[in-house]
């Protein structure tokens, strides 16, 4: 865009130029060449957004006797560094509409001549239950917001007027340039104390009694949020333009995002859902029936087919028992659940016990051992342990070790360990 790599010196010429203007131009001057050069360079017009920028940059610079100051004395950088390295702060549509004012180009056909400042969205995290989506529920939330002062209607003043800020200009910011020694400025932009930023002031008995000259009120809301049937973790449920109210902004909106918490029972995954039940190796092997409480209170009679065997890690589904589609309700998934069986707790079985099951159950598997073979094996001792307990230990050791070869080599090896 501009040469950068150019001599301060020699580049405190260019605004002018874009401009077409002598350095001597007086601000008449400058007006008018601006107008001529933006209408003709606007984008809307089909020109090209580039040049419109530093049109509008070279203008914003020259018009403003401070900053034009820098840049005669000091070029484009030494304005780049004091508006923290962007050159131009400013929009440059806004620049240009301050100027001509809105719908330049007529019939209001342009958005981006007529644009305004759009407000913030509020967002906010809803938390729901597994019920709540699975029954569609609402909620009641009550926020406050900024609304726009009912008696001024958002101008702050009685008369309806307000007056640019002499401190700034208008532009909400002042600008601080200090020496600090021989052909070197340091420039520091502070928001302007007089208008605190806004670029205007009201006078103290102009002022609205009402919002004392702050243009907004706080007002309380009651927003009733609508949990629909079927809504999912993460989904947003908006509330357009129910943000705070600005003068000249376009009310954002309010945002909720649905946090499903997790349940103790079900677990979800899009429209269906996930349950574990325990069976007792009876049930397991002779048959059960039990009665599972659903998300909406209903009991579902859950039982096996006759002579029905259930292994452990086994899943079995219940048709459209899952979670209500969204926007299709009547729609939905399918439940499923994981048995999981639990062997009796007493480790020992009698003599009689053990013989009427061996009667029962499936045979042993025929690999019996031939007492030849038998005479060529190793007697060993089985003992109980917790795997996990012992797990941990065995990782805890292998740290320790890593560690420890870390101390006495710091070779690439021992890195590559302790990052394990
Ligand atoms: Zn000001
Ligand atoms: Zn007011």
């Amino acid at each position: 865009m501009f040469g950068r790599a150019a001599p301060r010196k020699s580049n405190n010429t260019k605004y002018y130029e874009v401009l077409k203007v002598s350095k001597s131009a007086g601000p008449d001057e400058l007006k008018k060449a601006y107008k001529i050069a933006a209408l003709k360079n606007h984008p809307d017009k089909g020109g090209d957004p580039e040049k419109f920028k530093e049109l509008t940059q070279a203008y914003e610079v020259l018009s403003d006797p401070e900053k034009r100051e820098i840049y005669d004395q000091y070029g484009e950088d030494a304005l780049k560094e004091g508006m923290g390295g962007s050159g131009g702060t400013h929009n440059p549509f806004d620049i240009f509409e301050q100027f001509f004012g809105g719908g330049v180009f007529g019939g209001g056909g342009s958005s981006r001549v007529r644009r305004q400042r759009r407000g913030e969205d509020v967002v906010h995290s809803l938390k729901v239950s597994l019920e709540d989506v699975y029954n569609g529920t609402s909620k009641k939330l009550s926020l406050s917001r900024n609304v726009l002062c009912s008696k001024c209607r958002g101008k702050g003043s009685k008369s309806g007027a307000s007056g640019r800020c002499f401190g700034c200009h208008g532009s909400g910011v002042k600008m601080v340039t200090r020496q600090i020694g021989p052909g070197m400025i340091q420039q520091m932009q502070l928001v302007c104390p007089e208008c605190k930023g806004e670029g205007e002031v009201i006078s103290d008995k102009d002022r609205c009694p009402q919002c004392k000259g702050n243009k907004v009120t706080q007002e309380k809301k009651v927003l009733e949020v609508h949990v629909e049937k079927g809504m999912q973790h993460g989904q947003k449920i908006v509330f357009q333009g129910e943000a705070d109210e600005a003068p000249d902004t376009v009310t954002g909106d309010i945002v909720f995002v649905l946090q499903v918490k997790e349940h103790p029972k079900f677990k979800r995954k899009l429209d269906d859902l996930y349950v574990d039940h325990t069976l007792s190796l009876t049930e397991a092997l002779c048959g059960f029936q039990f009665a599972l409480t659903h998300l909406d209170g209903r009991q579902l009679l859950i039982k096996s087919d006759v002579g029905e065997v259930i292994k452990p890690g086994q899943h079995k589904a219940i048709n459209d028992e899952g979670m209500p589609h969204h926007q299709r309700p009547f729609m939905k998934g399918r439940l499923y659940i994981q048995f999981d069986v639990e062997f009796p707790e007493s480790g020992v079985l009698s003599a009689d016990q053990r013989r009427s099951l061996e009667k029962i159950l499936p045979p042993r598997p025929s690999s019996r051992l031939s007492a030849m073979e038998l005479d060529e094996c190793e007697e060993t001792t089985l003992h109980d342990v917790n795997i996990e307990e012992e797990m941990r230990r065995k990782q805890q050791q292998q740290q320790q070790e890593a560690y420890d070869e870390d101390d006495d080599e710091p070779g690439p090896t021992g890195v590559q360990c302790a990052q394990q």
